[in-house]
């Protein structure tokens, strides 16, 4: 057993991917000019009154269904009065005692992490701060009102590792859904965590630190790393952990205290006046349920069994919906599951890396890969040329077959002119061959190099070895 027990939670809050905020008309588009997507409502000017976004709702539900939650028939929108001013009404309409769903949980390698709650609410405008001098704070309303899903786990991840482990696997199965497109880099996923380390001998809970600031799930890790370590370093010297709010500096790798928490917040939650209670019906629910589609593990699964593909593999071709979706697109014109799969990880993956670019946005579409696979598959050209051509292709967006009669790409699998070059090649090189004959097996490459040379690289490379290894054996 170990010494210690590390408990941890995440609260993570997801934008949901909507054109309209969640109570007004106003655009969700993220990048706009400061203030330009802003009405009386998400303003909080008096008198303005919330109307539900349907589609926020749809997607919470859809969420609650993808990750095992009891739904709710009813739930109940609720005002959480606090100050500050990226706030303008002073409270924030969210859901409290009555939240969209409960209950649920997440399968993160075998281990079923809780979820304990799942509610819907509306985004904060955001400050932006002079750095420099510290005189001045500038507030944007564009994303007061973006709707806004927080989901919260039980205290039931064991490690630093497993909390990054369920983020992904959430990321995941979220934007597979369509329910939000995950960018940390652009806000649309956020993550607090709470953590408290015990001895394991002892049955009383740990003191619970709450650790925030952390923008990539790599940050998730170290920070609750971090907070580990100084915690068992705390109780060792014999010190009470404080119970506070730290904040992550990524440039430090450190966490650094922010506030200690005296007593808990009273928000003075109550029902939102201007909302009524929200109902949904079963037969809603039900819909809602059958709209998911596959999930990730599902297809994961699919892709082992239905195209016999390794676990490994199954796992890269589904880590993004539109991958996926690229490699069964691909398969409708050419049926060699293995092979579409070892060019979209070992050639296309990389590619889409360097270039900064999504699969969906690449001009070498599902149709153009598989015929360069089919073109290999059947030798009309070598595996050098599709590599050669697939990189070309990916930035022009040329048909492959058009590309390779135009070069005049087309691999030499005619025996008779490649048994021509051999023969040139045998002629030139005689201290080569005798050396091959002698022994020295590695002169073999030499030979092929030269007849390969001799065909603009033209020749089919495993017939050129094939009819060599054939001559050579011959006048022995
Ligand atoms: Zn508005």
């Amino acid at each position: 057993m170990k010494e210690y027990q590390t408990i941890i939670g995440l609260e993570v809050h997801v934008e949901l991917l909507t054109y309209s905020k969640m109570f007004c008309g106003c655009s969700t588009k993220f990048g706009s000019e400061p203030n330009t997507q802003v009405c009386p409502v998400c303003l909080g000017l008096p008198g303005a009154l919330p109307v539900v976004n349907e589609k926020a709702i749809w997607l919470g539900l859809k969420t609650a269904a993808a990750l095992n939650c009891k739904i709710n028939n009813e739930f109940v929108f609720v005002r959480k009065s606090y100050f500050y001013p990226d706030l303008p009404k002073n409270f924030q309409i969210s859901q409290y005692l009555d939240p969209i769903a409960v209950e649920g949980y997440l399968d993160v390698s075998g281990k079923k992490i809780g979820i304990a709650r799942i509610h819907l609410e509306e985004d904060t405008g955001k400050l932006i701060h002079d750095e420099k001098t510290g005189m001045w704070s500038w507030i944007d309303f564009n994303r007061s009102g973006i709707p806004l899903m927080e989901i919260v786990t039980k205290p039931e991840i064991s490690s630093p590792e497993e909390a990054e482990k369920f983020l992904e696997k959430l990321k995941r199965i979220i934007s597979y859904i369509g329910v939000s497109d995950c960018n940390m880099e652009e806000g649309s996923l956020r993550c607090d965590a709470n953590i408290s380390v015990k001895k394991s001998s002892e049955n009383k809970l740990g003191t619970k630190i709450e650790v925030k600031n952390m923008n990539s799930f790599k940050a998730v890790r170290r920070a609750l790393a971090f907070e580990e370590k100084r915690i068992i370093e705390t109780i060792k010297k014999g010190i009470p952990v404080v119970q506070e709010t730290r904040l992550w500096d990524e440039e430090l790798q450190i966490t650094k205290g922010m506030r200690t928490k005296e007593e808990a917040h009273d928000y003075r939650y109550f029902p939102e006046p201007d909302l009524l209670p929200f109902n949904v019906s079963d037969d809603f629910i039900n819909k809602v349920r059958s709209e998911i589609g596959e999930l990730p593990d599902d297809r994961e699964q699919r892709f082992q069994r239905e195209y016999n593909l390794s676990a490994y593999d199954a796992g890269v071709l589904t880590s993004e919906k539109l991958i996926a979706d690229y490699f069964e697109n691909a398969l409708s014109y050419c049926k060699k599951p293995k092979q579409i799969a070892n060019w979209i990880q070992t050639e296309l993956l990389g590619l889409l890396k360097e270039n900064h670019c999504s699969i969906n946005e690449c001009k070498l579409t599902p149709e153009f890969l598989a015929k360069i696979v089919s073109m290999v598959e059947q030798g009309t050209i070598s595996n050098n040329t599709g590599k050669t051509i697939l990189r070309e292709i990916f930035s022009n967006g040329r048909d492959p077959e058009a590309l390779v009669k135009e070069r005049n790409l087309i691999q030499i699998s005619d025996g008779d002119k490649i048994e021509k070059f051999i023969q040139e090649v045998i002629l030139q090189y005689p201290q080569a061959v005798n050396d091959y004959r002698s022994g020295k097996t590695q002169a073999i490459g030499f030979l092929i190099g030269q007849i390969m040379k001799k065909s603009n690289n033209k020749a089919n490379p495993g017939m050129v070895r094939k009819l060599l290894l054939e001559k050579l054996s011959e006048n022995t």
